[in-house]
């Protein structure tokens, strides 16, 4: 049976930007982030600024106080965020710890996590199969443990969530149209809570969108396989499931989808070269 199918879009809107400052931001994410907006307005909604800045190694201050610079310079506006507050803040991740631990007890309590030893290499080295670059891999249902001690801590030690094997993640996406994916078999059990004592990103995602009210979630399409593993997070914790709205990525001339390490396509060096926001809006229609 497909789970977590959804179709109309609940009221009232609200949506939000949540860019990770690990770099400045490129044309990819303002393409989304500018359909975000437009969503938004569209429904008289609410648009939220939240930072996604849990990867202590990659995140810099630097980046969050520019993309809040280059975002306002774009044409961006945002109802609640870190720099003018509103009532559902902290608006940013690494101010929300408190609830993140609240919610792997939530998790904890349901049995449908477990504490994982296992690294990304013995992961990648347990899998009998290659398996190249960005493609997702499946953690081996071999490593699962039989049992494990009770404990009202993750401690420092990855959290995984099982995932039900063979059951097709179902949704209706507002852009792409139906979605499905089967657990066990496009993705596997994911990381929920990392040995560096904070959440993993669809952990601190679904708690941050359930308890900010994001009515609908528009993001990269790189994230489908995500929304999937999300939607089995809200059915577990018996949370509505927001919208979803996947935009298609740009991408550059090689057809290679931008990265932030792509410095030369930032928000930043565009406005440095002398661009407008308006122009470089209008190179977006002629891209797709
Ligand atoms: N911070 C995440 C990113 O930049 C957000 C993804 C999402 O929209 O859920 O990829």
């Amino acid at each position: 049976m497909a789970a977590g199918s959804t179709t109309t879009l609940a009221k009232p809107y609200r949506g939000r930007l949540a860019p990770t400052p690990t770099g400045h931001l490129h044309l990819g994410h303002a393409k989304t982030f500018w359909v975000a907006q437009q969503r938004s307005q569209q429904f008289s909604g609410d648009l939220i600024l939240r930072i996604e800045d849990l990867d202590r190694d990659r995140c810099r201050p630097q980046y969050s106080t520019d993309l809040l610079d280059d975002l306002a310079w774009f044409g961006f506006c945002w109802q609640e965020g870190p720099d003018v507050g509103g009532d559902w803040g902290p608006y940013t991740q690494s101010e929300r710890q408190p609830l993140y631990r609240e919610i792997w007890r939530q998790l904890n309590a349901t049995g449908l996590i477990y504490p994982s030893p296992h690294s990304r290499k013995d992961v990648a080295q347990a899998l009998s199969a290659p398996h190249e670059g960005d493609r997702e891999i499946i953690f081996p249902v071999h490593l699962r443990p039989a049992t494990w001690e009770s404990v009202n801590d993750p401690g420092a030690v990855n959290w995984r969530f099982r995932v039900p094997d063979g059951e097709t993640i179902g949704f209706i996406d507002q852009n792409l149209g139906p979605q499905a994916f089967i657990a066990g078999q496009d993705f596997g059990d994911f990381i929920v809570w990392r040995r560096d004592g904070f959440p993993s990103y669809e952990l601190a995602v679904v708690a941050d969108d359930h308890a900010m009210a994001i009515s609908e979630v528009v993001r990269g399409e790189d994230l489908l396989l995500s929304t999937a593993k999300q939607i089995l997070l809200y059915r577990t914790l018996s949370w509505p499931i927001p919208a979803f709205y996947h935009c298609p990525l740009v991408r550059d001339q090689a057809g290679r989808r931008l990265a932030k390490r792509d410095g030369a396509k930032s928000l930043r060096s565009l406005r440095h070269q002398g661009l407008t926001p308006g122009q470089i809006r209008a190179g977006w229609c002629d891209r797709t």
